[in-house]
C-alpha cells in the first residue's frame, strides 16, 4: 500500500538473500510485452523472465485456465489421479512426437531428471558397469543451480565454494563436433548422455556451427549415447521453430522443456522421451510432489495452445528477422560498440566491444535502455540478450532500436 519502487527494492535487499543483481526496475503489472513499475512507468520487456513469458504477461487464455482450476482442484500428488496431468501429458506427447512425459516444475529439476533417466537407460539398457555412466555436457552451459546440475558448469561463479561436485561428468567445447566425436571414442562404452542447448542461452546467445546438431545426433546414435536437448529456454517457439532443434530436423531421444511451459505464470517443466527409456524409472524411483499436478497442467495446457492459436513460432522467425535486421543498422551507425549482432527468432543477443566501451559495461547500457522504457538484462560483461514475448510487435522492435540507438549515442 503507497510503497514506491525504492521501497520494495529496500525490502527486498533487507529480507531476501544476495543471489540477484537485478536491474533496478519493479514489476507491478504486466500484460502482454508490457509491465509497468509501482510508479505507473511502462515498459517494454525485453527479457520476458529469461524466456518464460514467450506468450506475453498474463495471457487472458491461461490466467483463464488457471482461474477455472483454482476454483476446482489445484493438487492430488502422483500418490492419485487427477484428471487434468493426463490431457496434459497427452498434448505434450502428441506435439512433440514422443511416447511419454515425465512432468516437474522448474527448468533444474527437468534436467536433474533427464540425468537420473539416462544413468538408469545407461545400466539398464546399454550395459554401462553399476556406477561407472558418464553424462558429457558442453563448456559455457547453462542447466540451473542445484549441486549435480552445477557440476557439469565450467563457470567459476556458479561453481566455486560448493564442492564437492558429483561426479561421472565430462566436459566438452560447445559447438566443436569432433572434440566430441573423440571424447566419444575414449570413454563411448561408459558415457549414457550428451546434454546440450542447442543454442546457448545464459553462455551469451551462443549459436552453433550450421551442422553441429545434426553430428551430434549422429555421433550419439553410433556410440549409443542419449541425445538430450536442454530446450528449456530454446524451446516452444522462441527460437522461431517449435524447437531449435527442428532447425536441423533432429530428433533428441530425450527433451527438456520448462519456462514458457508454464506460460510465465506457474512453474511446469517436463521430460520426453520414448517408452523403451522413459520405463526405465519405475514407481518410487523419482517424483515430485507437485509435478503434473491440476493447476499446472491446465495451465501447461493452455501454453501450449496459444503458442499453437497464435502462430507463434511463425510470428518468432519474421519478428526476429526485423530485429536483427534493425539492429544491424544500428550496429553500421555504431561500429566501434557493438561487435556483433546474433541470435535465431527471437534469442538474439548484441555483444558489445569492451574496447569501444572504456569504462562502461553492458550492465550500464541496460540501466539507461531502462531510462527509455526498455528493460533487459546483461549476460557477462558484454552481452545484452535480447528475448521479448513472441507476441511483440513492429512498432515495439522499432521503439526499443530507436532507444537503444539514442543510448549509443550518448556513449
Ligand atoms: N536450462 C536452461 C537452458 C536454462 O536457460 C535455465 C534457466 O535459465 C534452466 C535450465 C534452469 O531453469 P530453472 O531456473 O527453472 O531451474
Amino acid at each position: 500500500e503507497g510503497l514506491s519502487s525504492h521501497d520494495y527494492m529496500h525490502l527486498e535487499s533487507t529480507h531476501s538473500a544476495h543471489n540477484y543483481h537485478p536491474i533496478p526496475t519493479v514489476f507491478a503489472r504486466g500484460k502482454d510485452v508490457k509491465v509497468w513499475d509501482p510508479e505507473g512507468r511502462e515498459y517494454l520487456d525485453f527479457l520476458s523472465a529469461y524466456s518464460a513469458a514467450n506468450q506475453g504477461h498474463c495471457h487472458p487464455k491461461v490466467i483463464n485456465a488457471l482461474k477455472e482450476q483454482a476454483d476446482t482442484l489445484t493438487l492430488s500428488s502422483r500418490a492419485f489421479y487427477n484428471d487434468k496431468f493426463p490431457l496434459f501429458a497427452k498434448k505434450l506427447s502428441t506435439i512433440f512426437k514422443y511416447d511419454m512425459v515425465l512432468p516437474m516444475n522448474t527448468g533444474a529439476e527437468g534436467v536433474e531428471t533427464a540425468l537420473k533417466l539416462a544413468r538408469k537407460w545407461g545400466y539398464e539398457k546399454k550395459g554401462i558397469e553399476k556406477d561407472k555412466a558418464i553424462i558429457i555436457s558442453c563448456c559455457g552451459c547453462f542447466h540451473g543451480r542445484t549441486l549435480s546440475v552445477i557440476s557439469m558448469s565450467c563457470d567459476n561463479e556458479a561453481v566455486n565454494g560448493f564442492g564437492p561436485l558429483m561426479g561421472g561428468l565430462l566436459k566438452v567445447d560447445y559447438g566443436n563436433a569432433d572434440a566430441l566425436a573423440k571424447l566419444l571414442e575414449e570413454h563411448g562404452n561408459n558415457v549414457a548422455g550428451f546434454l546440450f542447448e542447442p543454442i546457448q542461452g545464459e553462455a551469451g546467445v551462443i549459436v552453433p556451427p550450421d551442422g553441429y546438431l545434426k553430428r551430434v545426433r549422429d555421433l550419439c546414435s553410433r556410440h549409443n549415447v542419449l541425445m538430450i536437448a536442454d530446450e528449456i529456454q530454446t524451446g516452444l517457439a522462441r527460437t522461431g521453430k517449435m524447437l531449435a532443434c527442428d532447425w536441423e530436423g533432429v530428433r533428441p531421444d530425450v527433451l527438456i522443456l520448462g519456462k514458457a511451459l508454464g506460460a510465465g505464470v506457474l512453474p511446469v517443466s517436463a521430460v520426453l522421451a520414448d517408452k523403451e527409456i522413459m520405463l526405465c524409472i519405475r514407481p518410487g524411483e523419482h517424483g515430485s510432489t507437485f509435478g503434473g499436478n491440476p493447476l499446472a497442467s491446465a495451465v501447461g495446457i493452455a501454453a501450449l495452445e496459444v503458442i499453437q492459436e497464435e502462430s507463434l513460432a511463425e510470428k518468432a522467425a519474421i519478428s526476429g528477422e526485423e530485429l536483427r535486421g534493425l539492429l544491424r543498422e544500428v550496429q553500421k551507425a555504431h561500429p566501434t560498440l557493438i561487435k556483433e549482432v546474433r541470435g535465431r527468432g527471437l534469442l538474439n543477443a548484441i555483444e558489445m566491444d569492451p574496447a569501444g566501451l572504456g569504462t562502461t559495461t553492458a550492465y550500464d547500457v541496460c540501466l539507461s535502455l531502462k531510462e527509455r522504457g526498455i528493460l533487459a538484462k546483461p549476460t557477462h560483461d558484454t552481452v545484452i540478450r535480447l528475448s521479448p514475448p513472441l507476441t511483440i510487435r513492429s512498432s515495439h522492435l522499432q521503439a526499443a532500436t530507436k532507444a537503444l540507438q539514442d543510448v549509443l549515442e550518448q556513449e
